[in-house]
């Protein structure tokens, strides 16, 4: 039926950018100082360059999206490595090897002034084993007096060079352009669920909060199969673990059990791991050490999974430590801390005596449900007919924005249009997406609702 105000093209083009999938992945990776960090703020289009001078700067995010030619993806940024970790080559390939294993496409910066080094060498051998596309990236060519330096990297084997400038933003188009043909439309992790291969879990929270004693419970004591899955590179490896009669992929369980997080300053690794872990899967367990207060980092990590579009359990461990006092504190911090996530299926579990282990798969299929939901047009714009009547959006300078029609365009997680006549406040907003939870269920799935206002 025409709608007022939007014409048939309109409405089809605005479902289809909203009803897109997950997007591809790009890694950015290099030695340090090479400009990755330059040429992802560039890539992403940040204005002020973030480039830290400060050694040993965490950063916690690690994926952003970017857009270019029409053509959105994500773009995982390793720039914020320490090199001092694991040792300057180690520590390289560590992370180009958790950087390559989650993404669909590869951009390898090397600094042109210098050529190409050893640790070149030695991430050119981790690239060739994991048989991702590569785009080369000769940074540093800041003029045309450069292009012989970046032509030197044709001895890496890699194709053609591209000369780029992540500084002043020469050649940065003609590079995207190459990595825009090596990327596919839509990322190749996830048609395991399209094609009904085992639901992929991943298991997160900051370090000690017991992933991977939880992990050696689920999988020791309840395991019919535990597969290693050789993975496209060595380390992160994916985990077969039959609970409650079903078989699940525990996602990158190398990352967890190899516990190299845990040295000091070592942060941003387990970022870096939690990020590739929540883009492979479906559904994100995230442990919460019930002992201690949230964290600012627990707030992090769920806001990783959020941002992501995964489903989401929450599971409060070390529950055998806890009094009474601090079960009444930590619900009380659940209150004020999480509230935005207050949807979220919830377990309290021990992975040392196995309190409530039972409930884990309950959790994850409930929230697995709510992700894939669909609610059929007739009923949405029925229970939009009636939100609307009931509870008007207020006047605002004579006006009264109305939502005149309404469609879900996608799931995984569910993401919702909405036709307005008028620009929608966030308040009225957060409203809408409250009553389409309580009407709709969605337990355990972030929803995504944009709003297309009428000129
Ligand atoms: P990362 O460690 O690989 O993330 O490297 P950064 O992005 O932090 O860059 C390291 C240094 O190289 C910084 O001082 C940058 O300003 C500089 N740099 C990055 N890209 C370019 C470039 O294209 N030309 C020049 N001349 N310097 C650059
Ligand atoms: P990870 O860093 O998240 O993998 O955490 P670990 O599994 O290594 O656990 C960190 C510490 O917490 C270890 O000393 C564990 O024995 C302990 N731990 C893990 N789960 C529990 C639990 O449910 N109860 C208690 N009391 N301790 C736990």
């Amino acid at each position: 039926a025409a709608q007022e105000g939007f014409d048939a093209e309109e409405v089809q083009s605005e479902l289809a950018a909203a009803g897109h999938g997950p997007l591809p992945v790009l890694a950015v990776v290099g030695r340090p100082n090479v400009g990755k960090s330059t040429l992802v703020n560039r890539i992403i289009g940040r204005r002020e360059a973030v480039v830290e001078d400060r050694p040993g700067v965490t950063r916690d995010r690690v994926t952003y999206e970017a857009e270019w030619a029409g053509r959105r993806f994500k773009v995982v940024d390793t720039g914020g490595w320490e090199q001092d970790v694991l040792g300057i080559d180690a520590s390289v390939a560590a992370q180009a090897e958790y950087a390559i294993e989650a993404a669909d496409a590869v951009v390898f910066v090397v600094d042109a002034t210098v050529g190409a080094t050893d640790t070149d060498e030695a991430v050119v051998k981790l690239l060739r084993r994991a048989g991702k596309p590569v785009v080369l990236c000769a940074n540093k060519v800041d003029g045309p007096s450069g292009e012989a330096d970046a032509a030197m990297l044709w001895s890496l084997g890699l194709g053609e060079p591209m000369p780029v400038s992540a500084l002043h933003g020469r050649g940065t188009g003609d590079m995207l352009d190459e990595v825009l043909k090596a990327l596919p439309e839509a990322p190749a992790q996830t048609f395991g669920a399209a094609v009904g291969g085992p639901r992929r879990i991943a298991l997160i929270g900051r370090p000690n909060v017991g992933k991977s004693s939880l992990l050696n419970k689920v999988a020791g004591e309840e395991r019919v199969v535990v597969n290693e899955l050789a993975g496209t590179t060595r380390d992160p490896v994916d985990e077969l673990i039959e609970l409650g009669g079903t078989t699940w992929k525990f996602v990158d369980t190398a990352g967890i059990r190899k516990r190299v997080h845990l040295q000091e300053g070592a942060d941003y690794y387990a970022s870096l791991r939690t990020a590739a872990a929540v883009e492979k899967a479906e559904v994100a367990v995230i442990l919460i050490d019930a002992s201690e207060s949230i964290s600012v980092q627990d707030q992090r990590i769920i806001t990783m999974a959020v941002e992501a579009g995964r489903a989401m359990v929450i599971a409060y461990n070390k529950w055998d430590t806890l009094d009474e006092e601090r079960r009444y504190y930590l619900e009380r911090e659940i209150e004020t801390e999480l509230g935005q996530i207050a949807w979220a299926p919830r377990v309290n579990v021990s992975a040392r005596t196995g309190r409530h282990m039972e409930k884990l798969v309950p959790a994850i299929e409930t929230a697995l449900a709510g992700w894939e939901t669909r609610v059929p047009t007739g009923r949405l714009n029925a229970f939009l007919g009636e939100l609307v009547a009931a509870h008007p959006h207020p006047i605002r300078g004579g006006k009264q924005p109305r939502i005149l029609f309404g469609t879900q365009a996608g799931t995984k997680p569910p993401r919702f249009v909405l036709f307005a006549s008028g620009f929608l406040e966030a308040g009225y907003r957060r409203f809408v997406e409250r009553r389409l939870r309580e009407e709709f269920g969605f337990e355990g799935t972030p929803i995504h609702i944009s709003v297309r206002v009428r000129e």
